[in-house]
């Protein structure tokens, strides 16, 4: 088929480690002069996004992105470089300024993923981080161009790597936005 969902999903899924407990990340940018970004855990909730904020592979319909603690998070080279794309957005992504690849997304607004920060593991030259568990915000690459009479190819794609598809995030992720808000709401109730 004539459209790429990621590099890292075109030929197969590759499971990762469990036992993995982390590594590196480099921006694209040439030797010496990588941002590099070091993850003091594997991911969790790693998943191809189509939303148009997540930074992609050139080509890629997709990003695939996961989450570690905010604190395994740590710029290890040319932080100077990073800048972030939308400060008005939830998630501060930030970017390296010369080649724009973002290395990793925090939230510093009250939200229920609050301390985990996104990041991006096809960054890395190791193998075994998590693969992707699902695929989310599906729909949203109509907006940016993509076909919608193509939507079924693209879902069957997905389905026949044994990811499920879903247009915002997995069940578990929105009950956990859900119970956040649940959680906010009662506390307001009872002051
Ligand atoms: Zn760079
Ligand atoms: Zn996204």
């Amino acid at each position: 088929m004539s459209f790429s969902i990621h590099p890292l999903l075109d030929n197969g899924l590759t499971k990762g480690d469990p036992n993995k407990a982390g590594g590196k990340l480099y921006c694209h940018c040439q030797g010496s002069a990588r941002v590099e970004v070091t993850l003091a855990s594997n991911t969790a909730h790693n998943h191809a996004c189509g939303c148009s904020k997540c930074w992609k592979p050139k080509g890629a319909l997709f990003s695939i992105v996961g989450v570690v603690p905010s604190d395994k998070v740590s710029v290890t080279a040319h932080e100077d470089k990073l800048h972030i794309v939308d400060s008005s957005a939830v998630i501060q992504r930030y970017a390296c300024k010369e080649c724009g690849v973002h290395l990793y997304g925090r939230i510093e607004v009250d939200h229920a993923f609050k301390g985990l920060d996104f990041v991006n593991t096809e960054l890395s030259e190791e193998t075994g981080w998590q693969e992707p568990q699902f695929a989310a915000f599906v729909s949203s690459i109509i907006e940016q161009g993509f076909d919608p009479e193509k939507m079924g190819d693209i879902r069957q794609r997905f389905r026949s790597l044994g990811l499920e598809t879903y247009d915002c995030l997995s069940p578990p992720l929105m009950d956990l936005i859900a119970t956040h808000t649940a959680k906010k709401s009662s506390a307001a109730k009872s002051k």
